[in-house]
Protein backbone atom coordinates (compact mmCIF):
# COMPACT_ATOMS: atom_id res chain seq x y z
CA UNK A 1 0.00 0.00 0.00
CA UNK A 2 1.51 3.51 -0.93
CA UNK A 3 1.45 6.34 0.79
CA UNK A 4 1.86 9.93 0.19
CA UNK A 5 4.77 11.69 1.65
CA UNK A 6 2.71 14.25 3.64
CA UNK A 7 1.69 14.91 6.92
CA UNK A 8 0.40 12.00 9.15
CA UNK A 9 1.91 9.89 6.98
CA UNK A 10 5.13 11.55 6.60
CA UNK A 11 5.44 11.21 10.47
CA UNK A 12 4.52 7.42 10.30
CA UNK A 13 7.18 6.59 7.60
CA UNK A 14 9.80 8.42 9.46
CA UNK A 15 8.42 6.07 12.67
CA UNK A 16 8.90 3.33 10.39
CA UNK A 17 12.67 4.17 8.93
CA UNK A 18 13.62 5.02 13.05
CA UNK A 19 12.26 1.53 14.10
CA UNK A 20 13.30 -0.91 11.32
CA UNK A 21 15.95 1.17 9.89
CA UNK A 22 16.67 3.29 6.11
CA UNK A 23 16.48 -0.32 4.56
CA UNK A 24 13.66 -2.25 3.11
CA UNK A 25 12.24 -4.56 5.54
CA UNK A 26 12.06 -7.29 3.12
CA UNK A 27 15.45 -7.22 0.92
CA UNK A 28 17.69 -4.82 3.37
CA UNK A 29 18.08 -2.89 -0.13
CA UNK A 30 18.63 0.50 0.81
CA UNK A 31 14.94 2.64 1.06
CA UNK A 32 13.96 5.40 -1.97
CA UNK A 33 11.99 8.44 -0.33
CA UNK A 34 9.46 7.15 -2.25
CA UNK A 35 9.48 3.74 0.00
CA UNK A 36 6.10 1.95 0.44
CA UNK A 37 4.07 1.44 3.81
CA UNK A 38 3.80 -2.74 3.89
CA UNK A 39 1.54 -4.84 5.92
CA UNK A 40 3.18 -7.34 7.20
CA UNK A 41 -0.11 -9.07 7.78
CA UNK A 42 -2.13 -8.66 4.64
CA UNK A 43 -4.93 -6.26 4.40
CA UNK A 44 -6.45 -8.71 2.81
CA UNK A 45 -6.54 -10.97 5.64
CA UNK A 46 -7.78 -8.52 8.30
CA UNK A 47 -3.61 -7.48 9.23
CA UNK A 48 -4.06 -4.16 11.40
CA UNK A 49 -3.42 -0.51 10.37
CA UNK A 50 -1.61 -0.30 13.58
CA UNK A 51 2.32 0.38 13.93
CA UNK A 52 2.74 -3.56 15.00
CA UNK A 53 1.73 -4.38 11.59
CA UNK A 54 3.33 -2.17 9.07
CA UNK A 55 6.68 -2.75 7.21
CA UNK A 56 9.01 -0.19 5.64
CA UNK A 57 8.89 -2.01 2.21
CA UNK A 58 10.82 -0.90 -1.71
CA UNK A 59 8.21 -1.09 -4.01
CA UNK A 60 9.57 -3.96 -5.83
CA UNK A 61 8.69 -5.96 -2.64
CA UNK A 62 5.66 -4.23 -1.56
CA UNK A 63 4.49 -5.55 -5.24
CA UNK A 64 5.87 -9.00 -5.49
CA UNK A 65 4.16 -9.56 -1.92
CA UNK A 66 0.87 -7.97 -2.50
CA UNK A 67 -1.71 -9.84 -0.41
CA UNK A 68 0.46 -12.94 0.42
CA UNK A 69 0.96 -13.61 3.58
CA UNK A 70 5.09 -13.49 3.77
CA UNK A 71 5.48 -17.86 4.07
CA UNK A 72 3.20 -17.70 0.96
CA UNK A 73 5.06 -15.18 -0.83
CA UNK A 74 8.22 -16.78 0.30
CA UNK A 75 6.90 -19.73 -1.62
CA UNK A 76 6.00 -18.49 -4.49
CA UNK A 77 9.60 -17.01 -4.82
CA UNK A 78 10.83 -20.55 -4.44
CA UNK A 79 8.56 -21.58 -7.46
CA UNK A 80 9.82 -18.67 -9.62
CA UNK A 81 13.57 -19.55 -8.90
CA UNK A 82 12.90 -23.45 -9.46
CA UNK A 83 11.54 -21.87 -12.59
CA UNK A 84 14.76 -19.79 -13.82
CA UNK A 85 16.80 -23.44 -13.18
CA UNK A 86 14.53 -24.84 -15.44
CA UNK A 87 14.68 -23.01 -17.67
CA UNK A 88 18.62 -22.57 -17.56
CA UNK A 89 18.94 -25.85 -17.23
CA UNK A 90 17.03 -26.46 -20.78
CA UNK A 91 18.96 -23.56 -22.37
CA UNK A 92 22.23 -25.33 -21.31
CA UNK A 93 20.61 -28.98 -23.01
CA UNK A 94 19.94 -27.07 -26.61
CA UNK A 95 22.77 -25.38 -26.68
CA UNK A 96 24.76 -28.81 -25.83
CA UNK A 97 22.47 -30.42 -28.98
CA UNK A 98 23.19 -27.49 -31.30
CA UNK A 99 27.06 -27.56 -30.80
CA UNK A 100 26.94 -31.26 -31.32
CA UNK A 101 24.75 -30.95 -34.47
CA UNK A 102 27.63 -28.22 -35.62
CA UNK A 103 30.25 -30.91 -34.82
CA UNK A 104 28.38 -32.95 -37.09
CA UNK A 105 28.01 -30.69 -40.03
CA UNK A 106 31.21 -29.81 -39.88
CA UNK A 107 32.65 -33.69 -40.06
CA UNK A 108 30.09 -34.42 -42.61
CA UNK A 109 31.63 -31.71 -44.62
ZN1 LIG B 1 12.65 -4.79 -0.95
Amino acid sequence: MKYSSTGKNRLLRQALVDTHGNVCFYCEEELQPNFTVDHFIPKALIGSDEMFNLRPSCLRCNTEKNSYECGEWAKRIDAKLADVEEKIKRHKRISKRIKKLQKLHEEAK
